[in-house]
């Protein structure tokens, strides 16, 4: 089997072992999904909404957040690692938005990537969860079972992430995010994956380092 059907193969299965794959993350806006994500580095998203969960009922849009105090919307988002640079970041991304954006996120991939705090990963789930255009973010997650499955032989998350993308048709790109961080979550664990409960077990190279 090439690997683009090999793909379609493990899409298939994951879709039925994981039906309604999404974002965990609780937003009410695209502005606010922006903010959960950049949020979300090194942060489970159970962190992430409860520390959500209050900043939106006190910044509900980016014309609040631009206007924050640093050192109290650190203290509101102490409940994430990283937050002081992660309280800098929003903030400014808050006020980049209100600047040159009259309030709106912009719906496109490389202005995405010029606010502060949003990288490829940030960028990709934004487009895909907040636009429903095509997007495809490589995280930790992603990265792993992508390598362990064999459709990708490097660690470089720029390179599976266009990898993948070369693989999977695009329709696909953002589910299939959903889909591998599930799996990575449940079964496909860093350090002791469950190979012998895996629903794509036949069709992996379990490449695991
Ligand atoms: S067979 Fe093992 S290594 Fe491969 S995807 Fe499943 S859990 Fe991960």
């Amino acid at each position: 089997m090439d690997k683009k059907a090999l793909c379609r193969k493990i899409i298939d299965v994951l879709e039925q072992e994981y039906p309604g794959a999404e974002t965990r993350l609780d937003f009410k806006s695209v502005f606010q999904l922006v903010v959960a994500v950049v949020l979300s580095a090194q942060s489970t998203d159970a962190q992430v909404n409860r520390v959500t969960a209050q900043l939106f009922a006190k910044y509900p849009t980016p014309f609040q957040l631009a206007e924050s105090n640093l050192e109290e919307l650190e203290q509101d988002i102490r409940g994430v690692g990283l937050y002081h640079t992660k309280a800098r970041n929003i903030q400014k991304l808050a006020q980049v938005l209100v600047e040159e954006y009259a309030g709106e996120v912009p719906e496109d991939f490389d202005l995405l990537l010029r606010l502060p705090g949003v990288g490829r990963k940030s960028a990709n789930v934004i487009m895909s969860v907040g636009f429903d255009k095509p997007g495809l973010g490589v995280d930790t997650h992603v990265a792993r079972v992508s390598r362990r499955l064999g459709l990708v032989e490097t660690a470089n998350p720029r390179i599976i992430e266009d990898k993948l993308k070369e693989l999977i048709p695009i329709e696909k790109w953002g589910e299939t995010h959903h889909l591998l961080i599930y799996h990575g979550r449940e079964i496909c664990h860093a350090r002791k994956p469950k190979c012998h409960q895996c629903v794509i077990n036949a069709w992996c190279l379990k490449i695991i380092e």
